[in-house]
């Protein structure tokens, strides 16, 4: 649209790195790190058919990176490395995963070995998540998140350890969220798996450091341009002014999220283990926990 390079610009005063809201690639991206820092390496990234972790992969491979994006989808991550490829020239091997299953994952850790001969980094950002009162919430939805992220994110790091971080070393980023930190209403289903991912982050951190295995979280507030973001009442969020009363004054973008993530996975945190990124704008310490309005928001069937 015709104002696109106006808020482009407007975003680079702010100092705020551009992003575009579909799962497209960047039109232009300044690079503000070397663009070599991480050069010959392999990432690995679960969920990055869409969303953030597209967005992760389109900037980790404009560092030269080379990646594996898998998902249960194979049209979806084939159709997003197709993109991922013509935006960086980069290769990129799209797979199909569910993480519920580890026999899927260590087949698509075999092929990528076998494509790229190494793996560096495992980006697990496979998820589900819905807004649900716990009082409307089926026993089997309960699970299906735990399923998908928690145990989702063990096996995919078990597999990756045995197939190859244990002999050489690697980094693993688990993409979390704040959301238990002040108990989100509608959420105790996402708040508990993501906890429980923090809580594996630092026991993975103890037991394979001595493997040069660093393992840390990511945890992302409001992130714009994803379905998170439009399933979890973004929108609403948006038209009620609720993104005045972050301390950053709005919502995050999915680039900002993958320079996190690039950090985190780059040697520029070679000491950093067993924590957890909080890139939220400040988000959590200050926006209301508004049980009745969420309600609301899943009784008008946003949620849907
Ligand atoms: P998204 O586009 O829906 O990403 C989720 C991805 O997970 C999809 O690519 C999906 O692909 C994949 N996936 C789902 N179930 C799977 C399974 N069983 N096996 C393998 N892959 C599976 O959503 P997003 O909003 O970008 O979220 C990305 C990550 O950021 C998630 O971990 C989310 O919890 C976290 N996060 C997001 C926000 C936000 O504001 N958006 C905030 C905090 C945290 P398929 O359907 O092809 O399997």
């Amino acid at each position: 649209s015709s104002t696109a390079p106006a808020m482009a610009e407007a975003a680079m005063a702010a100092r705020v790195p551009p992003d575009e809201d579909g799962d497209e690639c960047l039109p232009q991206y300044r690079h503000l790190l070397s663009p070599d820092l991480l050069q010959g390496q392999v990432a690995f990234i679960t969920g990055g058919g869409s969303g953030i972790g597209f967005r992760i992969a389109e900037i980790f491979m404009r560092h030269g990176c080379r990646t594996v994006i898998a998902s249960r989808n194979l049209q979806r991550v084939a159709e997003a490395s197709k993109k991922l490829v013509a935006a960086t020239g980069q290769q990129c091997l799209p797979l199909c995963i569910d993480v519920r299953q580890p026999q899927t994952i260590a087949a698509a850790v075999d092929e990528a070995l076998q494509q790229f001969q190494r793996i560096d980094i495992l980006i697990n950002g496979a998820a589900g998540n819905f807004l649900c009162p716990a009082s409307a919430l089926s026993f089997n939805a309960f699970k299906t998140v735990m399923d998908i992220d928690t145990l989702g994110t063990f096996n995919t790091s078990k597999v990756l350890f045995e197939k190859y971080f244990r002999d050489h070393g690697g980094v693993i980023v688990n993409i979390t969220a704040t959301l238990s930190y002040r108990g989100q209403a509608l959420q105790v289903h996402a708040g508990a798996a993501k906890a429980a991912i923090d809580a594996m982050t630092r026991h993975l951190a103890v037991e394979w450091g001595p493997n040069n295995i660093r393992v840390n979280s990511l945890a992302p507030g409001p992130i714009s341009g994803t379905e998170g973001f439009r399933r979890l009442g973004g929108k609403f969020a948006e038209k009620s002014n609720q993104f005045s009363v972050i301390p950053l004054q709005r919502a995050g973008n999915k680039t900002e999220i993958a320079h996190s993530a690039l950090y985190l996975a780059s040697p520029l945190s070679s000491y950093v283990t067993g924590t957890t990124l909080v890139v939220d704008g400040g988000s959590w310490l200050t926006s209301p926990n508004s049980f009745s309005a969420l309600l609301d928001v899943w009784a008008a069937g946003a949620n849907q």
